[in-house]
């Protein structure tokens, strides 16, 4: 640590991001990404002028792709936030609205993400545990007065919570606020979007990282009261205004506008998935079905951090967790059917291989 570093970061954790190693070629189903490429689209808004024109600064309001989400959505521009990813928009509203001490809540198991930012900005977190179920305790929601962050469906656990009950959690005090994250809402969840126009205390974040192929292009966006976008604006605007390059906005207005081929990649994924959960309880794997781009599952014979080292050894990256609620359980992105497939026999051979030990 440098003579400069503040002391107030003294107890800041950095997000740990799933491992990209380089050694040799991996599939790589550790981060949610997505096996099909973005639309078409965006290759083709990418063009040539485009790349000519960042010989210009890119919008710092990103009008175009703010205008664009809106109106897919059903809200004014300026009803809408646009960041790099989901992180920073995410960054945008706690700086905006939280400061040190201030009381937040969110699940013990969800996206890391939420902790590592109320450690770094001290805040007074409080991490309340999923039921038994590893569903979340909504009441315990309803209930507190801190204010709320959620993931909906949460990570890793792939669990939603119904729309009426998020409903319960943002009605019970409008100087509460509550962030839904809805990284994950578009593999067959409903998006509690609509509640934006009754209450002024929501915040709903999305993302372009998951249903619509684009990690690598950081495109987040949050949906709420124009006062709360704006006021997130301000602080965009004091921190980083052109936060957006000019590529992220022109390539973003593309792939909301091809809804067809957003609709055929999802279709797709949720079809792989359920196939997969499918064939890993036929197995005798304990699954967890979700709503989402991945697969959350036990193995009955093997431990799971044992099954994650074994599939790396095979040249396929999946996440594992150490925290003992959830330690036996592997998080695995949905592939190609052909590389679900690949998953399948390597599972098959490590544990063929491990009876074969047995006996
Ligand atoms: C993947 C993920 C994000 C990150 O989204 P980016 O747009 O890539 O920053 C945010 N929240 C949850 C719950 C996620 O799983």
């Amino acid at each position: 640590m440098s003579y400069f570093f503040l002391d107030e970061y003294e107890h800041m954790e950095p997000y740990v991001p799933g491992e990209m190693p380089k050694d040799r070629e991996y599939l790589k189903l550790n981060a949610n990404e997505s096996s099909y490429p973005p639309s078409p689209k965006v290759l083709e808004a990418m063009n040539s002028a485009e790349v000519n024109s960042m010989a210009h600064y890119s919008d710092p309001h990103c009008m175009e792709l703010r205008k664009a989400i809106g109106e897919e959505y059903g809200f004014p521009a300026e009803q809408v936030f646009v960041g790099n990813g989901a992180d920073e928009v995410l960054g945008f509203c706690m700086m905006s609205f939280f400061k040190p001490g201030m009381k937040v809540c969110f699940p013990d198991i969800t996206y890391d993400f939420y902790r590592t930012y109320s450690t770094t900005y001290r805040l007074d977190f409080e991490q309340f545990p999923l039921k038994q179920d590893l569903s979340v305790d909504v009441d315990e929601y309803v209930n507190t007065d801190r204010d709320v962050i959620l993931a909906n469906p949460n990570n890793p656990t792939g669990k939603a919570i119904s729309v009426a009950d998020i409903e319960r959690i943002v009605a019970k005090d409008p100087k509460r606020m509550v962030i839904i994250d809805e990284a994950y809402v578009d593999y067959g969840n409903e998006s509690c979007v609509s509640l934006v126009k009754k209450y002024s205390n929501l915040v709903v974040v999305q993302t372009f990282s998951k249903s619509r192929n684009m990690p690598g292009a950081r495109i987040g966006f949050a949906i709420s009261s124009e006062d709360i976008i704006s006021d997130m604006n301000k602080i965009k605007f004091a921190f980083n205004p052109f936060n957006m390059s000019s590529l992220a906005i022109v390539g973003g207005v593309a792939a909301i506008h091809d809804k067809d081929y957003f609709h055929r990649c999802v279709n797709e994924v949720e079809r792989v998935r359920a196939d997969f959960e499918d064939a890993l309880e036929n197995r005798g794997f304990g699954v967890m079905r979700t709503t989402t781009n991945f697969a959350f599952f036990s193995c009955p014979d093997i431990s799971a951090s044992e099954l994650c080292k074994e599939l790396k050894k095979r040249g396929i990256l999946v996440r594992h967790y150490n925290d003992s609620r959830i330690n036996n359980y592997l998080r695995i992105t949905i592939g190609t059917e052909k590389e679900m497939q690949r998953v399948l026999s390597q599972l098959d051979e490590i544990r063929g291989r491990k009876y074969d030990r047995a006996c």
